[in-house]
């Protein structure tokens, strides 16, 4: 057994370094890379992807799966190597059952949308990418009826991004939420003018912002020995293994809060991949649970953490003598109310803590209704602009501003969108599920001692890598599943208090 066990191991090794390499060609990509070299990337990550296709979907992997499968069941649910096999059958039953030719279809047919897209939302004209988008999704509802499916068409495309979660289950937490959340956005509407953010407004030296995101991410705990930042035009997080793990930014001149929190929101992710255990690695459980479990992490540091009081009494001083011109009128007191600005805004990206879920809630609404066939592709823009109004009481004026404005579609990422709002859920979930644990963390935040909550954070889910669903590390966690009060009573606590609801 021990044998068949160590050829798998092998076997999964080798793949996951070709999926690494490809990791590092891809963050050179979007980093360094002249414009020139574009197409010879494409192709060199077009070959090693379908070499780690190849070499995981081979017959020998189901075979030794086969084999292992009794042996997994003699083991402890969460040991190693159970949830190794576990895991990897998982991913071996999934890709087995899509054809490659289709697989290769929607790359190709998402690079075209890709480009359609790019010009369309350019030139802000949705009926330019409507065929394109028309393409992808007649692609993707072939896609999941290879996956299968029992009870909802989505599923299995949400599964790809979230394991085990399943439609019927995120409608229900998005209800809870949307239920709490609209009245509270339209009672913060009339109070807009409250809080003032107008200081965060001016300019910030380059150099200067990108130094105090690096005394940010290494006061929270980056180890920066283990990883590196660099410029990309849209922040994100790589890694080729526990001891590479990238960051990269991007700057507003003329906006701080744009670049600062985008960095936390990074190491947040960072410091997942950091923490995962080394005997984790080379294997499919080298890395987050899942999206959503990843983007908690994110979430939870900037937004729990960056976002906080206790955290700007620590840190104001310090942006302070960074930027003293700009700052020198502002308390810690009155940095944390800008910051938590509210804004019912067009765009996604640019949402504050409460509105962003009613962002996200649109799109798997839509996804849902374009999928199952009750809305045509042509009418998108008008149900897009339909449920603005509803959720947050503002009209795109065009559609760059609106159904335009996400790159996902192009991509045929249909499934990915609530895994952000359910990232933002569970930090929730975690958060009070610490401070059930360590009492006075407030008190640490406000000594600039964050390593208690990293700690934490390592010891009871870090460790896991991506041997559990979300639910069941919840569940593992906080002793229930993902639920959704922790959530609304945060918000509804910390945005009543300063709008003075
Ligand atoms: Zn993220």
């Amino acid at each position: 057994m021990q044998e068949k066990l160590d050829d798998l191991k092998k076997r999964l090794a080798e793949i996951s370094d070709i999926h690494n390499a490809a990791a590092l060609l891809g963050w050179d990509q979007q980093t360094y890379m002249p414009p020139g070299g574009a197409a010879a990337r494409a192709r060199q990550l077009a070959t090693l992807s379908q070499i780690a296709h190849e070499k995981f979907t081979d017959d020998a992997i189901g075979c030794l799966l086969n084999a292992l499968h009794a042996h997994a069941h003699s083991l402890p649910y969460d040991s190693d190597d159970a949830s190794l096999i576990r895991v990897t059958k998982r991913e071996y039953d999934k890709a087995r059952r899509l054809p490659p030719a289709l697989v290769s279809e929607i790359a190709y047919a998402s690079a075209q949308a890709f480009e359609s897209w790019r010009k369309a939302r350019n030139e802000s004209r949705f009926c330019d990418f409507a065929p394109y988008l028309q393409r992808i999704l007649e692609l993707k509802i072939r896609y999941a009826g290879y996956l299968g499916y029992t009870d909802r068409i989505y599923d299995p495309l949400l599964d790809e991004f979230e394991p085990g979660m399943k439609t019927a289950q995120v409608e229900a937490i998005f209800a809870n939420v949307k239920k709490e959340i609209v009245p509270l956005v339209h009672a913060i509407s009339s109070k807009l003018h409250e809080v003032d953010n107008s200081f965060l407004h001016q300019d910030f030296h380059e150099d200067k912002q990108w130094d105090i995101g690096v005394e940010v991410a290494r006061l929270i705990g980056y180890a920066f020995e283990r990883g590196r930042q660099d410029r990309s035009p849209h922040p994100f997080t790589t890694s080729f293994s526990r001891d590479d793990v990238r960051i990269t930014t991007r700057f507003m001149p003329d906006y701080f809060p744009a670049a600062f929190f985008a960095t936390i929101h990074e190491t947040g992710h960072a410091l997942y991949n950091q923490g995962l255990r080394h005997e984790l690695e080379r294997t499919p459980l080298a890395d987050g649970a899942s999206l959503g479990a990843h983007e908690s992490q994110s979430r939870l540091w900037e937004n729990l953490i960056g976002r906080s009081r206790s955290f700007w009494k620590f840190f104001m001083p310090r942006v302070q003598a960074v930027f003293p011109e700009q700052f020198r009128n502002v308390n810690a007191e009155k940095m944390y109310r800008a910051v938590n600005r509210v804004q019912p805004s067009l765009i996604r990206v640019e949402a504050d803590e409460i509105t962003y879920n009613l962002h996200i809630m649109i799109r798997f609404e839509l996804e849902n209704a374009l999928l199952e066939g009750r809305l045509a592709v042509s009418d998108l823009p008008d149900a897009w602009n339909t449920r603005m109004q509803e959720y947050l009481g503002i009209t795109p004026p065009d559609d760059a501003h609106g159904v335009l404005q996400d790159v996902h579609w192009s991509h045929g990422s249909f499934g990915y969108f609530p895994t952000y709002s359910l990232g933002n859920i569970f930090a929730s979930q975690l958060f009070d599920q610490i401070k059930k644990d360590i009492s006075g963390l407030d008190t640490y935040f406000e000594k600039g001692e964050f390593h208690i909550l990293l700690d934490w954070l390592r010891a009871n889910l870090h460790i896991h890598g991506r041997k559990f669903t979300l639910d069941e590390l919840a569940n593992k966690i906080t002793g229930e599943s993902l639920q959704t009060h922790s959530f609304t009573a945060y918000l509804k606590n910390k945005y009543g208090e300063i709008y003075n609801l």
